[in-house]
């Protein structure tokens, strides 16, 4: 069957479901979750108006809005497990709900070949028809104005919800969201972002656990470019998308990729200077308040992705590292960035601040030890640098 747009349309109902969000905490997810929908709504045109009620969130368009534009918006909010448009009424008795349903169903539905079911439910107790009535009344109603109709209790095509409450609700679709929780419900961690297709991903993926984020990316100018620092800022506006506003600090380091350059065995460039990276990204985080790390790393992906070259970057700090893309092969990473609407702006080629000084035969099974014994070459300068980066460090507040 196919389904006209949007143009009768003036509310949603969003559903959400997380089966562990109990008593106090179930408040906190609603009032986070509301919060981000209006964040959400001020990229979209219109006005609206968001409430809580008995458990459900409802969005009345206050004015004009553009149907599409709205849904891809809310599409982005954690938390939401699905989006129903909804047609609203004003309770003008029985008679008159069933004339509602009847014209909802013939807009939304020109071709009547399917089957459905009505699914009625009372907020107002005090309704002359109990729910089983309201559906029995509006399916004969339904069956008399389209014989092509057909009711099937079990597996219907279409589930028309009616719900009686201050006014009657009409809604058959679900468009669904993204799941997971609202940004806000779990604390800060700090993200990682290079200009590749995985971090923004793994950011992606925190965020819709209800995760706020920070982000920091390593530049090193004249190396790296004023354009390859452009695109994590895109990058980070998209992910803030999801996340809200990210504020992300932008260190330079260069210095200590130089120092690294002179003092260190080239082919264990990467590995020492993702350790240095982790330090400083820690050092960030505790200063933000922020609860682990995040990075797009995934099993054998490069070199310093081997489970002994992760080992060996691991051990620089104490902080939880989260590493959400860990499991997932590259081609479901990139499935996952197109459908966050990310992996455009990833490709684009820019020079990233790790594959510039890159060994040609990087140790893929780091020793420890071995790490740490030529780090101690560092020891003259890298305080002194290490210091500088994490100063001079650049806050950019990205928002959406
Ligand atoms: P990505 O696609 O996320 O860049 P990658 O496959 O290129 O990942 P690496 O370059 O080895 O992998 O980086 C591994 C992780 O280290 C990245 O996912 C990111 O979290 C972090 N990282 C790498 N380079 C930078 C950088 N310049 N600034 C900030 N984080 C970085
Ligand atoms: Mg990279």
């Amino acid at each position: 069957m196919t389904k006209v747009g949007g143009r009768m349309f003036k509310a949603f109902l969003i559903k959400f479901a997380e089966i562990g969000v109990k008593g106090n905490n179930r408040d906190l997810f609603e009032a986070a979750l509301a919060q981000q929908i209006k964040y959400a709504l001020r990229r979209c045109e219109g006005s609206f108006s968001v409430r809580r009620n008995r458990g459900r969130i409802y969005i009345d368009a206050l004015s004009e809005f553009d149907f599409e534009e709205t849904v891809e918006n809310l599409k982005t909010v954690c938390g939401i497990a699905s989006i129903c448009p909804m047609v609203q009424s004003e309770d003008e008795g029985v008679e008159q709900l069933c004339r509602d349903v009847v014209a909802y169903v013939d807009d939304q539905y020109p071709d009547k070949h399917f089957t459905f079911k009505v699914n009625a439910r009372r907020a107002q107790k005090n309704y002359p028809l109990t729910s089983m009535e309201i559906n029995a009344l509006v399916g004969e109603k339904l069956l008399e104005a389209f014989p092509d109709l057909q009711v099937d209790v079990h597996e219907p095509d279409v589930m028309i919800h009616v719900e009686v409450r201050e006014k009657i609700y009409l809604y058959s679709t679900e468009i669904p969201g993204p799941g997971g929780m609202p940004v806000g419900t779990n604390g800060k961690a700090m993200l990682l972002l290079s200009g590749g297709i995985d971090s923004p991903v793994a950011g992606y993926m925190v965020a819709k656990r209800g995760v706020k984020i920070d982000a920091v990316y390593f530049h090193a100018p004249p190396y790296t470019s004023d354009r390859a620092k452009q695109k994590v800022v895109d990058l980070a506006r998209l992910v803030a998308r999801y996340s809200g506003p990210i504020y992300l600090y932008v260190v330079n380091f260069t210095d200590i990729q130089m120092a690294i350059y002179e003092k260190c065995p080239h082919d264990e460039l990467t590995i020492i200077m993702r350790r240095y990276m982790m330090r400083i990204a820690e050092q960030l985080a505790k200063k933000t308040d922020c609860l682990g790390l995040v990075t797009g790393e995934s099993i054998g992906q490069v070199a310093s992705q081997t489970m002994q070259s992760l080992a060996v970057t691991n051990e620089v700090c104490a902080m939880p590292v989260y590493r959400p893309c860990i499991g997932l092969d590259k081609q479901e990473i990139v499935e996952i960035a197109e459908k966050i609407g990310t992996y455009e702006t990833s490709i684009l080629p820019f020079e990233d601040c790790c594959t510039i000084f890159v060994a040609k035969h990087p140790v893929t099974k780091p020793n420890p030890g071995v790490i740490r014994r030529h780090e101690e070459n560092l020891k003259d300068v890298i305080d002194e640098l290490f210091q500088k980066a994490v100063e001079t460090a650049e806050q950019i507040v990205v928002e959406a």
